[in-house]
C-alpha cells in the first residue's frame, strides 16, 4: 500500500490522528506498506490549515476564510456557502455549509466555554469577520431572536417577522394578518438590543419553527371544529 492509499483509508474510516499512526503502524509490521510510506505522516497532517486558526480565550476560530479556501485550492463565493450558527448552554458553533451540499461542511468557530448569548455571538461574528463576508445565516428560533435583538422570554411579540401578539389569545385563530415587523427600533415592539445583522442576510430553516407552526394549524383546526 502506497501514501496515498493509506491516507485514503484513513479517511474512508474517519481516523483520528493517533487512530491513524496506529493503523499505518501496524501494517507496516505485517509488511503490507510500500517501503516510502511514512507512519508517522498523520502526526501533522493539520499543520498545513492550523495558520487559518487562531484562539482567543474562549473561541477558536477561522481568521482568514479566503486564504482558507485558497488553501483547499477553492474560490469562495459567499452565495454559494450558509454559515450555520448553533449555541446551547455550554457552547456555541458556526459551520459554512454549502448551498446544495456538494462540498463538505468546514466549521469555522468553536467554543466550549461561552453561551449562546447576544455578547458571545457578536463576538463570535466579529472574530470570523462575518461583515466581509455576509453569508447568509441558517439557524434556529434562539439564534434568531438573538441576532435580532429580541427580548428572550416572556414577550409580547415573540416572532421576528410580524407583530403577533401573544397574548392577544382570542384572536390567535380567527386573525390570519398580523402588521409585517419592518422597522428595527430598540425598546419598540420587545427589540432590546440593535440587530447583529442586516434583515437581508437572515436565512432560515428549522425543524423546530416547522414543528411550532404544525402544532398551531392543528389547535385552530380543533378550534374550528370545537373539539
Ligand atoms: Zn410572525
Amino acid at each position: 500500500m502506497n501514501q496515498l492509499a493509506l491516507n485514503d483509508l484513513c479517511r474512508d474510516f474517519n481516523l483520528s490522528k493517533e487512530k491513524s499512526e496506529l493503523l499505518a503502524s501496524r501494517l507496516q509490521e505485517r509488511g503490507y506498506l510500500e517501503s516510502e510510506t511514512k507512519v508517522t505522516y498523520f502526526r501533522n497532517r493539520s499543520k498545513q490549515f492550523e495558520q487559518y486558526f487562531s484562539k482567543t480565550d474562549d473561541f477558536c476560530y477561522c481568521n482568514n476564510v479566503n486564504a482558507m479556501f485558497a488553501a483547499f485550492g477553492e474560490n469562495h463565493n459567499s452565495d454559494e456557502w450558509r454559515i450555520f450558527i448553533d449555541g446551547s448552554k455550554y457552547s456555541v458553533k458556526a459551520v459554512l455549509l454549502h448551498k446544495g451540499n456538494k462540498e463538505p461542511s468546514i466549521p469555522i468557530g468553536h467554543s466550549t466555554k461561552v453561551k449562546e448569548t447576544y455578547e458571545t455571538m457578536k463576538e463570535l461574528l466579529k472574530l470570523i469577520d462575518y461583515s466581509s463576508c455576509n453569508w447568509k445565516i441558517c439557524c434556529d428560533l434562539n439564534v434568531v431572536a438573538i441576532l435580532t435583538g429580541l427580548q428572550g422570554g416572556y414577550t409580547k411579540y415573540s416572532c421576528f417577522l410580524c407583530l403577533w401578539d401573544s397574548r392577544a389569545d382570542e384572536k390567535h385563530f380567527t386573525q390570519r394578518e398580523w402588521p409585517k415587523r419592518n422597522d428595527h427600533v430598540v425598546g419598540k415592539s420587545n427589540v432590546l438590543k440593535t440587530a447583529l445583522v442586516e434583515k437581508k442576510q437572515r436565512y432560515f430553516s428549522n425543524i423546530a419553527h416547522k414543528t411550532r407552526a404544525n402544532e398551531k394549524f392543528c389547535q385552530s383546526f380543533s378550534k374550528k371544529s370545537g373539539k
